[in-house]
């Protein structure tokens, strides 16, 4: 029982290597952050040995007492950074607390109402090969093609037409904030539950940068791990009404025993999430996203056929539009792959190339942002990213755009000096 690195060498040198391409490169996956060393402190630590099936003071097993805490932390900890009623902290992820939701409250056969993968939902927002779409009838709502910005009218249409039991608002690449109040009005009208899915923006919630759709859904679901910093997990908010049906639809209906590792982790996440720091990273997540837009909107990059979906950005990513431009959604993404940066090519609305090609880029700053980069290093992450799509890009220009890359991402580690996981 040896350290990692003696037991399996080859698990020790690919995690040594991903840490190692993570301190490298630039990560701007929209989905993807850098949790902090006490996150991971958490989430390694030996809480995850633990069955603790049940919830706090109401367990299956006995040596609880400790796991109580953590757990009871964590749900006091989401309650107050969002103001919510209940709080479910047991998903493993978003995915099963949007399945935990939906199975809580709705029937098989119900009608939901979701946003369109193509056009920027999730999968669980009624997919048709994921459970959503094939479990409920699942009927999608759009962006508008002229301004790219959800269609409320249809959304109004569709509700009044098909009378649906839930009515989900959220997305996976949409560049803007979403109307709650608008959707709770359409939901009130047809008597339909309104479910916000917030994975992507709830750090921005958190840290008062966003409107909070607490107020305005019935339930809430996030991930922890996209803007919010977290470990890998899920969480759901919800009304104190629906509390005892969504708790055992989490357990036992979906999972057996929890995470207590991650729950843990999630505490820690959602403590940082109160902070001032916090709150300053979150802007500098804005302000990124923003650079990045604007530098993208310059006659140069508009005259090489870039666009910007919605002309810029209110959140965390920008939604690049390829469709005039003589580059699609691969190579694009494989250009800015080549010379250290890793993103991912996104079908845009309409998108007339397949899906494993694609018209789009998705960029988002939250990882950069937790990395410590401020407006000058977005200005100049923004610069080599037009550089990167510009025309006359060649073995020369990628050359020196990677070594920019390269001195961004030295002055900016990963993890502090000191640290477990820091590079020797
Ligand atoms: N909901 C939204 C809006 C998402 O974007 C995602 C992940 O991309 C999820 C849910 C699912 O989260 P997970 O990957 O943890 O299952």
């Amino acid at each position: 029982h040896g350290p990692l690195s003696e037991v399996d060498p080859e698990v020790a040198d690919a995690v040594e290597a991903e840490l190692r391409r993570q301190q490298d490169t630039l990560e701007m996956i929209a989905s993807e952050n850098t949790a902090p060393v006490a996150v991971l402190q958490a989430q390694g630590s030996v809480l995850t040995n633990k069955y603790a099936e049940g919830y706090p003071g109401r367990r299956y097993y006995g040596g609880c007492e400790h796991v109580d805490r953590t757990e009871q932390l964590a749900v006091d900890r989401a309650l107050d950074l969002f103001g919510a009623e209940h709080a479910n902290v047991q998903p493993h992820s978003g995915a099963q607390a949007n399945a935990a939701v939906l199975a809580a409250l709705l029937s098989p056969g119900d009608v939901i109402l979701g946003l369109d993968l193509a056009h920027g939902g999730h999968l669980t927002h009624g997919m048709r090969l994921n459970f959503s779409g094939k479990l409920y009838h699942a009927l999608p709502y759009h962006v508008r093609a002229a301004d790219h910005l959800v269609d409320m009218a249809e959304v109004a249409r569709l509700a009044r037409e098909h009378r649906p039991a839930m009515i989900i608002a959220g997305w996976s690449a949409y560049p803007r904030h979403l109307d709650f109040p608008a959707f709770r009005r359409i939901a009130d009208e047809v008597g339909a539950l309104l479910m916000v899915d917030m994975a992507h923006f709830a750090g921005l919630v958190a840290a008062g940068l966003h409107p909070s759709p607490v107020p305005h859904a019935d339930v809430v679901t996030t991930t922890t791990h996209k803007t919010l910093g977290g470990p890998r997990g899920g969480i759901i908010l919800s009304r104190q009404a629906l509390a005892k049906k969504i708790d055992s639809a989490v357990f036992p209906g979906q999972q057996g025993g929890p995470l207590q590792h991650v729950i843990a982790a999630k505490a820690v996440a959602l403590k940082l999430a109160a902070s001032a720091e916090f709150r300053r990273r979150q802007q500098c997540t804005v302000d990124g996203a923003r650079i990045l837009a604007r530098r993208l909107l310059q006659p140069d990059a508009v005259r090489s056929g870039i666009r910007v979906l919605t002309g810029g950005t209110d959140v965390h990513l920008v939604l690049v539009d390829l469709r005039e431009s003589a580059l699609d959604g691969r190579q694009a993404e494989d250009r800015l792959h080549s010379i250290g940066i890793t993103l991912n090519r996104n079908a845009v609305p309409f998108d007339p190339r397949p899906p494993m090609v694609t018209s789009g880029l998705r960029i988002g700053t939250p990882a950069l942002a937790t990395r410590g980069f401020t407006e000058p290093d977005f200005t100049e992450v923004a610069d080599i990213i037009a550089a990167a799509l510009a025309p006359g890009y060649d073995a020369v220009v990628a050359e020196r755009l990677g070594r920019r890359v390269a001195a961004l991402a030295a002055a900016h580690p990963v993890y502090p000096a000191g640290s477990q996981w820091q590079l020797a």
